[in-house]
């Protein structure tokens, strides 16, 4: 795999990734992907997905991210098990070194995703899915009729409020401040919702649970005086991470630090493109990371076709 150049190098193996290997090695292209961990990204730790078209009962994300992975293996393309860990993007040839040692590619594409940004609580991570959330529109459906909690004061926070107050008896918004960052056009939603109530100057300070999430102690940011809430759901909304790390002194970077890229996935850099959760996008989903990755496929041919 290293001794080879290959026309499209992608680097990581979640849906994006592994969406742009199927269209590009069905073009015709060498096409390897590499992944550090197993496939599926993000979308791998979750166990129910139902709203990516064509699953009528939900799909474990997991076994999603196999298909994906063998359908695009079925076609010739090959995964590389590895962590990239710097890249030389600017010449026509390309080269990404690995923890498996060097890889070089005439064209690279970026699919390395974004995460959400923890709260950083004791037990955070083992809740996950079990009444912590980061993503309303994957996983508000679950809290239907219950008591759901956002924290968060930017537009994620008010558009989770906004789309759980839909579904849910009860939806706190939860905001270290006393007032919200997000832009003034959710401020009338938020206030007409009647299910939507605000508590300012409270922060998250511990998850209380049996073995679900049941609630929640807050503490006020000016008094330090502690408080408790019961909640079936909290969906942590204060920001997510892009992995551009690797990137971030060759291309060019949005103030959050996504790859910018518009919808033909092309970056600032000729034969450099960039898909999935990890590109400037409106909507960080499954089924925009996938589609990303089919249209990669037509700039890559594009430049290919052009550069040789
Ligand atoms: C808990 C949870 C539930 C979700 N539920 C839904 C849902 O119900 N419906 C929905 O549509 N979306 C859902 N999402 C969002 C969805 O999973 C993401 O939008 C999607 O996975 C993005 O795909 P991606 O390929 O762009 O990135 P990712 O899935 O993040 O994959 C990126 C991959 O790149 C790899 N990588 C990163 N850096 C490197 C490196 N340096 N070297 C090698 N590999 C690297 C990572 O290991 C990872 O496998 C959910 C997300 C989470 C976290």
């Amino acid at each position: 795999m290293q001794n080879k150049l290959w026309d499209v190098a992608i680097i990581g193996g979640g849906p994006a990734g592994y969406s742009a290997a199927l269209y590009c090695v069905r073009a015709g292209y060498s096409t390897l992907v590499i992944e550090m961990l197993s496939a599926g990204g993000q979308m791998a730790t979750t166990s129910a997905i139902e709203n990516y078209p064509g699953f009528v009962e939900s799909v474990d994300g997991f076994e999603l991210a196999m298909t994906m992975q063998k359908q695009a293996e079925k076609f010739g393309s090959e995964t590389l098990y590895a962590q990239v860990t710097s890249v030389s993007l600017a010449d026509f040839i390309k080269t990404l070194e690995t923890t498996e040692g060097p890889v070089q590619a005439k064209t690279v594409i970026l699919a390395t995703g974004a995460d959400p940004r923890p709260l950083g609580l004791p037990e955070e991570n083992a809740l996950r899915g079990r009444g912590v959330g980061y993503c309303a529109t994957c996983d508000g459906g679950f809290y239907r009729g219950k008591t759901v909690a956002v924290v968060g004061g930017g537009n994620s926070a008010a558009e989770d409020a906004l789309t759980l107050s839909k579904l849910c008896k009860q939806v706190y918004l939860i905001h270290r401040r006393d007032h919200l960052s997000a832009t003034r056009s959710y401020l009338a939603p938020l206030e007409k919702a009647d299910n939507i109530t605000f508590v300012w100057n409270k922060e998250v300070t511990e998850l209380l649970h049996e073995e679900k999430l049941n609630g929640l102690t807050l503490t006020d940011t000016i008094t330090k005086e502690q408080s408790h809430l019961d909640v079936d759901g909290l969906f942590v909304a204060i920001g997510r991470l892009p992995n551009t790390w690797l990137v971030k002194d060759q291309l060019a970077l949005d103030p959050q630090g996504y790859i910018i890229a518009d919808e033909t996935t092309r970056t600032s850099l000729p034969g450099v493109f960039a898909i999935g959760d990890v590109r400037q996008k409106p909507l960080r989903q499954v089924v925009t990371a996938v589609a990303d990755g089919a249209t990669a496929s037509k700039f890559v041919e594009e430049y290919l076709n052009l550069a040789e």
